[in-house]
């Protein structure tokens, strides 16, 4: 079963390896999935974007809030 990485485009084979360098133009019905290089590289991405935002906040948002009341 062959079906495009959602992000890449390429298509992949059924454990997500990318099988094609070249992206596929337009495919309106793709399956929601991510090839495994994407799965990974967006994981990561996650991690890292989560972990510094859940340890400060921006102080702004409270500024704002407290200055409307
Ligand atoms: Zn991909």
């Amino acid at each position: 079963m062959q079906r495009p990485c959602a992000l890449c485009l390429r298509l992949m084979d059924s454990i997500g390896e990318p099988i094609s360098s070249i992206p596929v133009t337009k495919i309106y019905k793709a399956s929601h999935g991510m090839c495994k290089t994407c799965g990974d590289r967006w994981l990561e991405q996650a991690l890292q974007d989560t972990q510094p935002q859940a340890v400060t906040r921006p102080p702004v948002l409270e500024v704002k809030v407290s200055s409307n009341y």
